[in-house]
């Protein structure tokens, strides 16, 4: 709740204060995992590189478009070894009040994009799945390089890039097919990826957290079904066309309004 204008960067930790927007940990979890020191002062960190220092040899291709970013905040940082860093509350009136500290208690619990995922109406596996997601929790190549376990390096669905959750639920153009048709089918034009839109788990929860009741249950499926794809691609080396899939979507949406689901009713 407190923002950092730095100074010397002496009192300001280099990974968890707010001294360049987000604190870096939240902005880039994976870096700060395999950061091998993690209580650096922004001094400290910016001294002979050692921020880079901390990284180095634990780069790898998942890691290296929040490596870039981060690069970018280091080069525009300017300290000032004749002045202290600054803390200063951080409330719509930047000044202190009874209301933001009230507000304060809240910060990771009400706050959390993750609350969004619970009044989904869809079934619990599918809203934890989506839970993981948003985590960046699930077994994607780019996890499973990190914990050197065997992949296949390559998405299965388009087999022309590293896997990533970004990647499968965001720019992958097979999956990117079924988004659209998907939007068509339950003439949905809410969950359509818009063109130049940052990282899939964000997205997909901007869904469920801007998107009516039906869109947020269409998200959730269509997400859960092109996860599903791509296990049976992975481990039965069975793979449908986009096609298939769509009609394996209405298939299951069919079910789900069977549970009692009404609001997935086609609309005509
Ligand atoms: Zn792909």
């Amino acid at each position: 709740m407190t923002e950092v204008a730095i100074g010397n960067g002496l009192a300001t930790s280099f990974w968890s204060d707010s001294w360049a927007g987000e604190p870096l940990r939240k902005r880039s979890p994976m870096l700060f995992e395999v950061s091998r020191r993690k209580n650096r002062t922004v001094a400290d960190a910016l001294e002979d590189d050692h921020w880079l220092m901390d990284l180095r040899g634990r780069i790898t291709l998942a890691l290296l478009p929040d490596f870039v970013a981060l690069r970018q905040v280091m080069r525009s940082c300017n300290i000032d070894p004749d002045s202290d860093d600054t803390f200063r509350w951080k409330s719509s009136s930047g000044g202190y009040s009874a209301s933001s500290a009230y507000a304060l208690q809240f910060v990771g619990t009400q706050q959390s994009p993750l609350r969004h995922i619970w009044p989904v109406w869809a079934p619990p596996k599918c809203k934890f799945f989506i839970w993981l997601l948003m985590q960046l929790r699930i077994f994607t190549v780019d996890r499973l390089l990190r914990f050197w376990m065997p992949n296949q390096y390559f998405c299965p669905l388009c087999r022309q890039n590293l896997e990533t959750p970004v990647h499968l639920f965001a720019e992958c153009p097979w999956a990117r097919q079924v988004w659209e048709r998907s939007a068509s089918l339950f003439c949905c034009p809410a969950i359509r990826k818009p063109a130049g839109d940052d990282l899939a788990p964000s997205w997909v929860v901007s869904k469920l957290a801007g998107a009516d009741r039906r869109a947020a249950s269409i998200t959730t499926l269509v997400a859960w079904e092109i996860w599903r794809e791509r296990n049976r691609c992975v481990f039965c080396n069975k793979e449908l066309s986009v096609s298939g899939l769509v009609h394996l979507i209405s298939d299951e949406a069919n079910s789900w309004v069977l549970a009692g689901a009404r609001h997935l009713v086609r609309r005509e």
